[in-house]
């Protein structure tokens, strides 16, 4: 057997300005170099509750019940309604984007019925339209809804839809997996059931762990199921017991180096301040959609509902908007996002998350698409869009 010429890892340094992965801080990255300790060793057990309860204060939560699922954001999303859902349940997904869809395709798997309340993407769900489902539908198990939309940077208001919710006897099921971090997530306040986030996007770690918290409603709902969860690697019963302090039994083995790595990310978060973070997320995007407007950009989430975490703009009409996220590459080594579905060629998806979000980022990724657009002969007054953004930070 020919053994394959493999050169020495060295990948190029880019600048992560996309819908994640995010840039990682240097304490992380030496966190996850840090020397393994056993799974089950009594010192790394100490390590996962410390986790749990930095969780816990990031996901403003009392949820005993706060892990961090082994695998990506994704995880989080299908552990959440795999062991909420039993066949012939019936829940409402609101669809406003693609990982509203990806929940509805998860429900669907599950044996359950999906009740989609679809929304232009860009735009949220009036809160009417869930009750009026609720009303409509009978015997509801869950609402699982998007908190911000990565594909078409549109938060959607979830104070409220817990007591709405309950009220009917249904569950809240939450994605945050581009808010936590970045954007206020009050899963108390919120009365939300099942709560679930990424490594990967506001918190700057690497993609490999989705935050889970379960409400003692949710836990409920777990126990009382008449059918065995359909994953094994995911049934929150079994990781549970891994997870919970004086039972600690073996289930998979934690991935360690990665719980290392959260652990000092929600460190750094911590550190900041989640009011002084959620702050400066907003500052930056201000002063990047400002200097976008500048380009003739216009953002595609409706006004008042725009994340601060990841801005979704059309591209200025005539230009190739495939070429510009090239040049940005080649030349820069700026990463950025394009439109995923109906999206696709019509939009640039911008991510300033967690460590992303600074001001010399803002001003580099704006001065190089301004290039970029120079090339294709659609530039303005050169300078116009950091120009405009050193206003809006004047302002601030
Ligand atoms: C990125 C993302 C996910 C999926 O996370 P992965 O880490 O890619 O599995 C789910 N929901 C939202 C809103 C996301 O932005």
């Amino acid at each position: 057997m020919n053994v394959p010429a493999v050169s020495e890892l060295a990948p190029p340094t880019r600048l992560l300005l996309g819908p994640g992965p995010s840039m990682v801080h240097p304490r992380v990255l030496r966190a996850m170099a840090t020397p393994l300790l056993g799974h089950l060793d009594p010192r790394f057990l100490e390590l996962m509750t410390e986790v749990q309860a930095q969780l816990r204060a990031v996901f403003r939560t009392e949820n005993p019940f706060t892990i961090a699922v082994s695998g990506t954001g994704s995880a989080g999303m299908e552990a959440a309604l795999v062991n909420l859902l039993e066949p012939g349940d019936a829940a409402i997904v609101v669809a406003a984007g693609v990982f509203g869809n990806r929940m509805a395709d998860i429900v669907g798997r599950c044996g359950a019925r999906a009740v989609k309340l679809e929304v232009p993407w860009g735009q949220v769900c009036d809160p009417a339209r869930i009750e009026e489902a609720l009303a409509r539908e009978g015997k509801v198990k869950l609402v699982a809804i998007v908190h911000a939309e990565t594909s078409t940077g549109a938060e959607q208001p979830i104070a409220g839809l817990g007591e709405l919710c309950h009220r009917r006897g249904a569950l809240l099921v939450v994605d945050t997996v581009t808010s936590l971090g970045g954007v206020p997530v009050e899963v108390d306040a919120w009365e939300a059931d099942a709560v679930y986030s990424g490594t990967q996007k506001c918190l700057s770690c690497p993609p490999g762990l989705s935050p889970l918290t379960l409400s003692p409603r949710a836990l409920e709902a777990v126990k009382a199921r008449r059918t065995k969860v359909q994953s094994w690697y995911l049934d929150v019963g079994l990781v549970a017991d891994y997870w919970a302090e004086g039972k600690r039994v073996y289930h998979h083995t934690a991935p360690i180096s990665m719980i290392y790595a959260l652990r000092e990310s929600l460190r750094l978060v911590l550190e900041e301040g989640l009011e002084a973070r959620f702050a400066r997320h907003r500052r930056h995007s201000a002063a990047l959609v400002a200097g976008l407007a500048a380009l003739g950009c216009t953002p595609q989430a409706q006004e008042g509902h725009r994340l601060s975490s990841l801005s979704c703009v059309r591209a200025p009409a005539g230009v190739d908007e495939g070429a510009v996220r090239r040049a940005l590459l080649a030349d820069h080594d700026i990463e950025i996002g394009g439109g995923l579905g109906p999206l696709a060629g019509r939009v640039w998806r911008i991510g300033l998350m967690g460590e992303s979000a600074r001001q010399e980022n803002v001003l580099a990724v704006l001065a190089a698409i301004e290039q970029a657009l120079a090339k294709q002969g659609k530039a303005p007054r050169p300078g116009a869009a950091v120009s405009a953004a050193l206003e809006a930070y004047a302002k601030t």
